[in-house]
């Protein structure tokens, strides 16, 4: 008998709810997750009688896996610090999630769970949503940590033309070019993928002045007192045709703002954040989530921000 019980882990405020059927996310810290917000809300209004629980992490990853998967948590999504160390212990792994290297999505099968990276496809809706194509495209990624491999991965399958990617520690820029240079999207039009250059944050003079897409993949902007990521000079972000922060809390960056005084359509992660919650809400209840019901719950994410 595992002597490690998931319910233990339920942070208090949702220690009283009670459901026919339960969802949740592993995290450390938790606490302040959005994702409550977008499932629940699809429960209800589909009325799926279901509830989606966070459960508070701190160690022993793998021996909660198990205990959800022995209690019956039907679907979690894993975030940060787990989405690279919990893949050793699902039954399988999509062949996107593998190759990105993080898995946020698990689904349950017969066998144990199985993990999906919907972050990238999250992403890729968000962008396309606002009139703009990937395809053919040249990127420039700010940031090369956990976040930014789902990002790259994007750019590859989607046909990005060239990505640049700057990061404040050069060794990860380069490790996540090599392994994007050498990942296979499986994509027909393999001529069109992507190639990837490392750039070292001080060494960003070195990329070739002209339009590009920017995705800003650091934690730079999390803080309120933080400014531009990575690169001070407003100049080089002149560069930008259109622009996406990963960020979502809050709102608006200092490089949406920037984006914002120049003119330059740009996102957050908001959109983002509910389509990758959206995309795995359908894994979990083969369902097809319809647009009404995907603009109700942003709007319900948006009033989180007041
Ligand atoms: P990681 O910790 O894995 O990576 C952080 C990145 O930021 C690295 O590139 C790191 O550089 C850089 N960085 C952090 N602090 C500094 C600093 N002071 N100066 C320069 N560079 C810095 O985080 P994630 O990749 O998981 O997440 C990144 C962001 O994306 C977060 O803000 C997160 O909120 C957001 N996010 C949004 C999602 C959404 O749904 N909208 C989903 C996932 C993430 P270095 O490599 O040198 O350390």
């Amino acid at each position: 008998m595992n002597s490690i019980n998931i319910w233990e882990k339920v942070i208090d405020d949702y220690k009283d709810v009670k459901s026919d059927r339960y969802l949740g996310i592993f995290g450390y810290p938790i606490k302040h997750t959005l994702s409550p917000v977008i499932h629940d809300t699809i429960s209800d209004e589909l009325s799926l009688k279901e509830r989606y629980i966070p459960f508070e992490i701190e160690e022993n990853l793998g021996e909660y896996v198990k205990s959800a998967y022995e209690n019956g948590i039907a679907g979690l999504n894993i975030t940060v610090p787990y989405k690279e160390k919990v893949i050793p212990y699902l039954c399988e792994v999509d062949e996107d999630a593998k190759k990105i290297g993080a898995v946020n999505t698990l689904v349950r099968t017969e066998k144990g769970y199985k993990g999906y990276n919907t972050d990238l496809e999250g992403l890729y809706r968000s962008i396309k949503e606002t009139g703009t194509e990937i395809k053919d495209k040249e990127v420039i990624m700010l940031g090369a940590g956990g976040a930014a491999r789902a990002v790259a991965y994007m750019c590859k399958k989607y046909g990005a033309k060239k990505v640049y990617i700057i990061n404040r520690s050069y060794e990860k820029a380069e490790k996540l070019a090599v392994d994007m240079n050498e990942t296979d999207t499986g994509m027909e039009e393999k001529k069109r993928e992507a190639i990837f250059f490392p750039v070292e944050a001080a060494g960003y003079n070195n990329i070739p002045t002209r339009k590009y897409m920017f995705i800003q993949c650091t934690s730079i902007g999390l803080k309120e007192e933080d400014g531009l990521p990575l690169i001070d000079d407003k100049n080089f972000y002149r560069q930008a045709v259109c622009a996406v922060d990963l960020i979502y809390n809050p709102q608006k960056t200092c490089f949406i703002k920037l984006m914002d005084e120049y003119g330059i359509k740009a996102i957050n992660g908001l959109k983002m954040l509910l389509y990758q919650g959206i995309i795995a809400n359908e894994y979990w209840n083969k369902i097809k989530i319809d647009n009404i019901l995907a603009e109700k719950i942003y709007k319900k994410l948006e009033t989180k921000f007041d």
